[in-house]
């Protein structure tokens, strides 16, 4: 079962991908943490990707989708992916697509987690000072928001057309999410 979970900054993918991760152990891709990392550890593609990142702009289609070849190459996850920040345009989205087919697999649901800029610029501004992340801020928080509906929603739609998407409210508490989420999975489970 391959999984992508979409949503705009601060809607919670990354809780509801660490609960979905443990509940049916599957292997979290999140783009987002890899690529801090790189910053985090200070190498040569850190160094060269932090100014964008600490903008809210996105990271150049080469440099992430050959993350994920690396990724999705490797035997051992397959069929166990659940993607949280790719893709997030529509190449990216063509490549995952041409990566998947190459490896013999394909994505079995899309999770949208619906959540509206106003929820959004609370929730940022609350974890900013949690997780702080440089790119936690206000205007950023909506830069990236804008960069989501722009470049991201048409992918949403991508998927849509493929009968794939799944759109959840995300203004609930986390445990109703959750739940819902699991609903989901289980009744996908049941017909794989
Ligand atoms: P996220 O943790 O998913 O909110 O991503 C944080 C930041 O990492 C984004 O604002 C981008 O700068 C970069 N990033 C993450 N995933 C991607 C991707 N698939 N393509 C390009 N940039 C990305």
């Amino acid at each position: 079962m391959n999984i992508i979970i979409f949503g705009p900054p601060g809607a919670g993918k990354g809780t509801q991908s660490d609960f979905i991760v443990k509940k049916y152990n599957l292997l979290q891709v999140s783009t987002g943490k890899i690529l801090r990392d790189e910053i985090k550890n200070k190498t040569n593609l850190g160094q060269k990707i932090s100014s964008l990142m600490s903008a809210g702009s996105l990271v150049e289609d080469k440099i992430v989708n050959k993350l994920i070849e690396e990724i999705v190459s490797n035997r051992n996850n397959e069929n166990r992916f659940i993607f949280d920040g790719y893709p997030r345009n529509l190449d990216q989205a063509s490549n995952l697509d041409n990566l998947l087919k190459k490896y013999e697999q394909k994505i079995n649901i899309v999770l949208k987690l619906s959540v509206s800029l106003n929820t959004i610029k609370t929730r940022i501004s609350e974890r900013r000072y949690v997780e702080k992340r440089p790119d936690d801020n206000e205007e950023v928080a909506i830069r990236r928001y804008e960069t989501y509906e722009k470049s991201t929603e048409p992918v949403i739609e991508y998927y849509k057309k493929l009968n794939l998407l799944k759109v959840i409210n995300g203004e609930r508490p986390i445990d109703q999410i959750n739940k819902e989420i699991s609903g989901i999975i289980d009744t996908l489970q049941a017909w794989l």
